[in-house]
Parts: structure tokens; sequence; C-alpha cells
């Protein structure tokens, strides 16, 4: 067993054996506590104390949407590998009667289903852009977007689950006024992040891109600096942890949804998305398992 391996069960060990987390025969999947889901909503609530002096709207979309939604994102050629659709069934008895009988016999029966309209979400504000077709009020809008998100990749490591919450704030507007908001959140975030105890570094990153092509994407991607990562270290031997991301879209949803400002520009959009289960990790990972012993300060944030 390698140092990160031993890493990674230990943290398991501490979390799933404290009842904060409920694991079940496939990796990344897991139940929460009160008391973990007590931590989620103290940093639900703090996160929306901190945008409560710009952010707009509050909207919240449900684990799913359109699979013509998730087109237009560009997931499908980038991500292929992270992505997650949902399949039914729509065959008659006959074909009914043979999918029971595959499963029975422990074959493949889910070739039998066929997909539906919706896709699993595989980021929160990918819901948001289609609202704001056509031209934008003045200003450009300003929301705080949460949902559950999908991403295939299994791991014994609870900082990647398959499914985990995120919380973004997004802003949709003119170029110059979406690259100020960028600026200014980024700054708040860090304050933010190092306001619950936790120790954080940002970093210069690149999101996941799939295949040979996806190598020249990640580097312009960095290049550009469209991604920021504020990470924090989990263990002394193993990579620090990215709890929240900074990226710039430039025109890329504006484009391709054709959103566009009152004075006739393509909108631009950024948005900073905090990984909300994440942020939990680390702060039991920093803080310990027993909310009692937590600082005053961090508890102060979470619970004023
Ligand atoms: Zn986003």
């Amino acid at each position: 067993m390698t140092t990160t391996d031993s890493f990674t069960e230990t943290f398991r060990d501490e979390m799933l054996g404290s009842g904060l987390l409920i694991a079940g025969p496939v990796d990344g999947l897991y139940g929460r506590s009160s008391v973990y889901e007590r931590v989620a909503e103290g940093v639900e609530d703090f996160l929306t104390r901190l945008g409560a002096d710009e952010v707009e709207d509050y909207v919240r979309f449900p684990p799913i949407l359109p699979r013509t939604v998730f087109e237009q994102t560009g997931y499908l050629s980038s991500f292929p590998d992270l992505m997650g659709s949902v399949h039914s069934f729509v065959g008659d008895d006959r074909q009914h009667a043979e999918m029971v009988q595959a499963a029975e016999s422990g074959e493949q029966w889910a070739r039998s289903l066929d997909p539906t309209d919706v896709m699993l979400c595989s980021a929160a504000c990918h819901s948001v852009y289609p609202r704001y077709v056509g031209v934008l009020p003045e200003g450009g809008h300003k929301l705080q977007v949460s949902s559950w998100c999908f991403r295939h990749e299994p791991s014994r490591a609870l900082t990647r689950m398959q499914s985990f919450r995120m919380l973004e704030h997004v802003y949709v507007g003119a170029a110059s006024e979406v690259a100020d908001f960028r600026e200014r959140w980024i700054k708040r975030t860090r304050d933010a992040l190092v306001d619950l105890g936790l120790d954080i570094e940002m970093v210069t990153a690149n999101d996941p891109f799939f295949g040979r092509g996806g190598r020249l994407l990640a580097r312009s991607q960095r290049d550009e600096e469209l991604k920021f990562e504020f990470v924090t270290p989990f263990d002394a031997t193993t990579p620090p942890v990215a709890i929240a991301s900074s990226n710039l879209h430039l025109d890329h949803f504006g484009e391709t949804f054709g959103i566009s400002t009152t004075s006739g520009e393509v909108a631009h959009s950024t948005c900073l998305g905090w990984g909300w289960d994440r942020i939990v990790l680390a702060l039991f990972r920093h803080h310990g398992t027993d909310l009692r012993q937590w600082p005053a300060e961090t508890s102060a944030r979470l619970w004023p």
C-alpha cells in the first residue's frame, strides 16, 4: 500500500467509523449523517451570506438537466468519461421479459434501456444559461446556484465522490464587468476559506479534458489563466485538494446559448464553483470529527 492509499484509507475510516458518512457497495456514493448535514448547511449559509451584497437571485436545480442543454455545454466533447446519462425502459412485453430474464441470469440487462431526455448534471452552473437566452438585463445578472452533480470517477478517496453538491456564484454580463467580478471573487474566495480555518493556496489549473485534443485545451486554459483552484492539504504526503475554483468562460456560454448584453455584444460569463462537500470534508479533516472540538472562530462563521 502506498502512502497515498494509506492516507485515503485513514481518513475514510475516520469519516465512516464515526458515522458521518455511510458507504455502500459502489465507491464514491455516500449517505450523510445529520451531523455531516449540519456542517453542510452551515457551509451553505456561510457562502450565501458571503455573496449577499452582490447576488440577485438564489436558485436550486434538480440533479438532472435536459439532454439538449447538456449538448450545448460542450461537456460531451471535453469530458465524455465523466458524464452520466439517464436511461429508462420503453419496450413492450416481450422486451420486458427478455430484460428480466437477462437480469435474473446475471447478464447485462441495462442494454435494454433507451436514453431519456435528461442527463445527470455535471456542474451546477450548466442549468442556468438557458434562462438568459436573448438580451441580458442592464448590468448582466449575478446568481447563486446549487445542485447535486455527478461525475463518473469511482474512487475510494472521499474527496472524489461520484455524487456531490456544488454551489456556484455565477455572473453573466459584459466582458469587462465579468473580468472585474472574477478578480473581486478570487480574493473573496481565498479570504472566506481562510476564515474557516483552512490553509489555502491558489494555483493555476486546468480541467481534465479528454484525449489527445484535450491536452491542447488544457494547455491553453492554463496559458490564458482561465481556471484557478483553491487547494488545501488533507495530508502531508498527498497533493492538496481543490475545494473551490474560479472559472472564466469568456464568451463560450454566451455564444452557444445565444446570450447578449444590452449593447449587443456576446455575453461573457464566469463562475466561482464551491466544492460544497469537499469544503465539509476539509473542515472535518482540519478540525476533527467532533464538532465540539472545532475552533470557536470556525463555528462562529458557520453558525453565527
Ligand atoms: Zn460553473
